[in-house]
């Protein structure tokens, strides 16, 4: 990760298809585009990938999960499970959807917690979005089955476990809807990008539809189309979905590299007694996108932060202290501050954000340090960085 350290003359040419005809509309254009579809590839490419028979590719990962929202029909007042170790994005779709997002703890995966997910299911909650988080599983299984027994509607949040699996069974396939991100630092790259993918033809052709006006892309004649919904647009462009093809198929590369370069780091540092390492539920599925380990507390691991920032190992990130990932600096958020009055204000039983308290995710998060796997770094620099981390982290 990220798919940009292997940009190479395989996106170039991708590319350059789509300028030499000039189409950068994935719709349509049918005389003049010389049968180069490359969002329609992708789709394709992706379904074949993830063993489902729909894909949708879109502007971004965010968009995947506002699409896939609307999808399963899930909108004004339902109540939605979240994790808050997140990117921000899972939740702001939940709020643009007019639905509410309501936080559960995460257990030792980092991702939701099962047993937390059941003791805030209430009679308003519709459905649960568990997220794939930093390349590896959720206890998905585990998920699902809640899920089923309360007749809740399951989508994955999948946008940082792009190519990981469970069980041999791709991440972002066990639920109604899955989502992924192919922004400009996620395992595959369009630039921007995302898309959802679905076994279910109903669902799929709803968010085909939604994210693109409601059109239903029947028949030849875009100004004719019909429109059964309304929509808006997440569509991407051809330039895009363009470089995010070359990179799909660049996947298994990726995550060889990714799990060789990890491996070797995770087993030098089993010497270090003092970290312990995040559960992954299956190993051989892990994606392999970030290393997380545990010290003991809160102090260790912001003075351990501190010494691998100053000694060179680069892309480690403390998320507790961090703006992005983790709810607790989320002020924003807990104040309910957008750029205009949001639905969820307009509810009189909504959660109450400030008061909000996550003591279990708290003491994980606190202690939790993750290491970004690079493409790029050469035998040399894993054998220097396993070195650096081993003399920081070995007491
Ligand atoms: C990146 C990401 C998103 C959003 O994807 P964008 O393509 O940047 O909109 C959503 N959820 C998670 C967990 C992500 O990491």
């Amino acid at each position: 990760m990220p798919g940009f350290e292997i940009f190479g003359a395989e996106e170039r040419k991708e590319v350059m298809d789509v300028l030499e005809t000039g189409v950068l509309f994935r719709y349509g254009f049918d005389g003049v585009r010389k049968g180069r579809w490359k969002a329609k590839a992708f789709e394709a490419e992706l379904a074949e990938r993830m063993g489902v028979g729909y894909s949708h590719l879109c502007a971004s990962g965010t968009a995947a999960l506002s699409i896939a929202l609307a999808a399963c029909g899930v909108g004004a007042g339902d109540e939605v499970v979240v994790p808050p170790f997140t990117f921000v994005a899972t939740v702001e779709a939940v709020i643009y959807a007019g639905a509410v997002p309501v936080f559960s703890e995460i257990d030792d995966t980092l991702c939701l917690d099962p047993g937390s997910l059941e003791s805030v299911i209430t009679d308003r909650t519709r459905a649960v979005i568990p997220v794939h988080m930093c390349g590896a599983q959720a206890r998905i299984g585990e998920i699902k089955a809640i899920c089923d027994r309360h007749g809740l509607i399951l989508i994955e949040d999948a946008c940082q476990a792009f190519g990981a699996t469970m069980d041999g069974k791709p991440l972002g396939t066990f639920g109604r809807m899955g989502c992924f991100s192919f922004d400009a630092v996620k395992t595959v790259t369009c630039g921007e990008g995302g898309a959802v993918v679905t076994d279910d033809r109903v669902l799929y052709l709803k968010a085909d539809a939604f994210a693109d006006h409601g059109h239903d892309h029947q028949g030849l004649d875009r100004g004719a189309e019909g429109h059964e919904i309304l929509g808006t647009n997440h569509r991407i462009s051809e330039l895009n979905a363009a470089v995010g093809l070359a990179q799909l198929r660049k996947l298994d590369k990726i995550l060889e590299i990714q799990r060789n370069h990890k491996n070797a780091i995770k087993t030098a540092l089993k010497q270090c007694p003092a970290i312990t390492f995040r559960h992954i539920p299956d190993e051989a599925g892990d994606s392999a996108t970030f290393l997380s380990f545990m010290l003991p507390d809160e102090a260790t691991a912001r003075e351990k932060t501190a010494k691998l920032a100053a000694a060179g190992v680069d892309g480690c990130f403390y998320w507790y202290g961090n703006n992005w990932h983790y709810l607790r600096q989320w002020d924003h958020l807990k104040q309910l501050s957008s750029a205009a009055r949001l639905p969820l204000e307009l509810l009189e039983n909504r959660p109450d954000y400030p008061k909000l308290q996550l003591p279990r995710s708290d003491a994980l998060m606190a202690r939790t340090i993750s290491m970004q796997i690079k493409l790029s770094w050469p035998e040399q620099a894993v054998d220097r960085r396993i070195q650096s981390m081993i003399d920081i982290l070995k007491d």
